[in-house]
């Protein structure tokens, strides 16, 4: 087994040194556990979040110990009832090759019913992201205007396009490059989008919502959150998801500087956490399950290969190297 552990806190932008490919035994799953060979694994944003030491909503990655991750396998060997060798789980510990998960961390996936490393981006973690953001914090309705950054990566595009198929009015995204500019008005069906290193996001986004918005879905903070309160509409809602562009910064990032504008139009600015709402998991997948089927709403996903190459791609999601969900594929 080969596993992945941090050595040190990133300071900044995460380098080499600050983690090893170590190898170890596979482990023998005790009394209630299932031994899992993991399949796909899953690089996320908010792994940066817990290689620092900052108290956070998750504990941070112990150093010199295996990180964690979504991840999907299959059941090589099991000592928990009600899982067989040949299952197909869902669960926590990703960045290794092989996993002894406790069998009330795992969940069963159906690999005949979607590709298996759907569960954990369209139809999984970075779908419910979506969903339930858009819905339950940004109080999304039909007729809304919504704006999305990070458009093109897992979150941002499925975001756009549930928006779309319940009725926005208009929707804007912002991306890092003019081939996923391309990709959110040619195939996801975004009514206007800009590359946000074109110029100042504020007048790209005053030019693609000449109205206003009423929803914007923040996933990277910054210029982009003063941008959105600046075109915000009355009534206007933000739900804050993520603030990518400030994760590897030493220094707090200064705040927008027109919150001001949030009194006159009564607008409301709300952070969440997509593990608050497991309880809308099945809807989710009851609504946006036939739509990922039919082909109605569209998603990409950037595949790396090798456990060896763990590292790149999360580096890689850090950087905008993917187009969707990144995901790595032992
Ligand atoms: P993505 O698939 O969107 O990948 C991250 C993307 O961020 C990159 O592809 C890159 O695209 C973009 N990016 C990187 N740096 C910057 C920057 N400085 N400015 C603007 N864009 C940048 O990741 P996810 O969909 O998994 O996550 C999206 C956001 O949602 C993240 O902020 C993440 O932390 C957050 N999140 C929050 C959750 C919650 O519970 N609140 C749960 C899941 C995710 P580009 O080429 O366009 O720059």
């Amino acid at each position: 087994n080969r596993e992945w552990h941090l050595l040190s806190r990133p300071v900044g932008w995460p380098k080499a040194e600050d983690f090893a490919l170590v190898e170890t035994e596979v482990r023998t799953p005790r009394e209630g556990q299932v031994l899992v060979r993991n399949k796909y694994l899953s690089v996320d944003p908010y792994m940066r979040g817990r290689m620092s030491a900052a108290k956070s909503y998750v504990a941070p990655f112990e150093l010199g110990k295996v990180m964690q991750g979504g991840a999907v396998g299959e059941v090589v060997a099991s000592n928990a009832e009600g899982f067989a060798v040949g299952d197909h789980v869902l669960h926590f510990l990703g960045w290794r090759e092989y996993a002894a998960v406790d069998a009330q961390n795992a969940v069963k996936v159906d690999p005949d019913a979607a590709p298996l490393s759907t569960y954990l981006g369209v139809l999984g973690m970075t779908g419910l992201t979506a969903y339930a953001g858009l819905l339950r914090t940004a109080s999304f309705k039909e007729g809304d205007s919504v704006f999305v950054s990070g458009a093109a990566g897992a979150v941002g595009s499925q975001v756009g396009q549930i928006a779309k198929l319940k009725g926005a009015s208009r929707v804007i995204g912002s991306a890092g490059s003019d081939e996923k500019v391309k990709l959110l008005v040619e195939e996801y069906g975004f009514d206007a989008a800009f590359n946000y290193k074109d110029g100042p996001v504020g007048e790209q986004l005053r030019e693609a919502a000449p109205d206003g918005v009423d929803v914007y879905f923040d996933n990277v903070g910054g210029d982009h959150l003063e941008a959105a309160i600046g075109s915000l509409n009355q009534g206007g809602r933000i739900a804050v998801c993520g603030m990518i562009s400030v994760y590897n910064n030493t220094e707090p990032a200064p705040g927008p500087k027109n919150l001001a504008r949030l009194i006159a139009t009564r607008g409301r600015i709300e952070g969440f956490l997509v593990g608050d709402h497991y309880d809308l998991q099945q809807q989710f997948v009851q609504e946006v399950g036939p739509w990922v089927a039919s082909g109605q709403l569209k998603y990409r996903e950037t595949v790396v290969e090798g456990i060896e190459n763990n590292l790149e791609a999360f580096l890689g999601v850090l950087r905008g190297d993917n187009t969707g969900k990144m995901i790595v594929k032992l």
